[in-house]
């Protein structure tokens, strides 16, 4: 937006604002936006309708302000990778991205640093929230380097820093241990160490939650969008050390997360096998997509998450996304030059996508 009537009390620092979100286009094959392309099984849709059923009766009362059932039943999920972890350490949004907004408000004390290429509503939320974001281009092939990070630290002495693992847009995945030495580096210097692991399940990489006890000025967001199939739903978490938590609890707003959600998710995650069925062969699709984008003369990056990053086209990023669409392919131009995105769909959305890419080529 450029044009704003002048009786319209605007911030000056949202003037400029794009309006987020990827293209919404009805009747295409969408691999633009990671969701899992799995609906939920029809034995847990039955459950969800039972549940709500059963809380119906109650909808004039607000919800669990705290969501303690749900919390409870997230840390159960948790303690599979990490023995000890309680409801204490746990807090639950309206997906990730309101658990990252309560971070800004809660943490944001001074400047905010990221790495680019990675998730844009990082600096999106920084930037509504009025937080001053400060941002760094990630090293060759996409690394995070920790010498880089430990000298902007130095420069700019941030209040939060965000390292996204497995990354989107690029999939790539920072190793537990070179995540153990960057929080260990930030020991007594009053940072918090965020860390969105939204595709923590597709990877093999040991999750950053097993970081909590020992730094406890590490935070991890995680979210039941992805790996769970249940995007429409708004469940996103933090696992974090309790005092984390208390600051959230401070600028959450009242009643924030609603007894419908609370109850869908409680269901999910009684069925979290069921639920998390197509893991498999989402990650083994990922690879098949991999090596024939490549056998096309792609360079594909490594990714640990439901989605590739590819370029090595003579189009501009632009061109290649239209030609796609006018295919009926819709995938994501993150508005990183050269480079594309695409979700990894069911085995034959997946056809449908590595076909059009040939057409256009050939
Ligand atoms: C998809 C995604 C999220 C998830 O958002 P929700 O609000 O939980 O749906 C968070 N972080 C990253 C990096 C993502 O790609």
């Amino acid at each position: 937006m450029s044009e704003w009537p002048s009786w319209l009390p605007l911030k000056a620092s949202l003037v400029d604002s794009d309006i987020y979100g990827a293209p919404q286009i009805a009747e295409v094959l969408k691999l633009n936006t990671n969701e899992n392309p799995f609906s939920p099984p029809e034995q847990v849709i039955d459950q969800i309708m039972q549940a709500i059923k059963s809380i119906a009766h109650d909808l004039n009362r607000y919800p669990d302000r705290d969501a303690i059932e749900l919390r409870d039943s997230l840390a159960k999920y948790i303690r599979r990778e990490v023995a000890d972890i309680s409801i204490d350490n746990i807090w639950a949004a309206n997906g990730s991205n309101e658990i990252l907004q309560q971070l800004f408000l809660a943490y944001a004390s001074s400047s905010c640093l990221g790495f680019t290429p990675s998730y844009s509503v990082h600096p999106l939320i920084a930037k509504i929230t009025g937080s001053n974001w400060i941002s760094a281009q990630l090293g060759e092939n996409f690394k995070l380097e920790t010498n880089q990070l430990l000298s902007l630290v130095e420069k700019h002495n941030p209040s939060i820093i965000f390292i996204t693992t497995p990354n989107n847009p690029t999939g790539g995945v920072v190793e537990f241990k070179h995540l153990a030495e960057i929080a260990r580096s930030l020991v007594g210097k009053k940072i918090l160490l965020v860390i969105d692991q939204a595709y923590a399940e597709f990877s093999t990489e040991k999750s950053a939650i097993n970081l909590i006890q020992e730094f406890p000025h590490v935070a991890v967001v995680r979210t039941m969008s992805k790996a769970f199939a249940f995007a429409g739903t708004r469940i996103g978490y933090l696992v974090a050390d309790k005092n984390v938590v208390q600051g959230l609890k401070i600028v959450r707003l009242p009643y924030h997360l609603s007894s419908l959600t609370q109850a869908a998710a409680l269901v999910a995650l009684k069925n979290t096998e069921i639920m998390q069925s197509k893991l498999i062969e989402i990650i083994k699709s990922r690879q098949i997509v991999k090596d024939e984008l490549e056998q096309l003369g792609f360079k594909v990056s490594d990714s640990g998450a439901n989605f590739l990053f590819f370029t090595g086209f003579k189009q501009s990023s632009n061109q290649l996304w239209q030609s796609l669409l006018d295919q009926q392919v819709l995938v994501r131009d993150v508005g990183y030059e050269g480079f594309l995105r695409v979700s990894i769909g069911t085995p034959d959305e997946n056809q449908k996508f590595l076909q059009s890419m040939k057409s256009i080529l050939g």
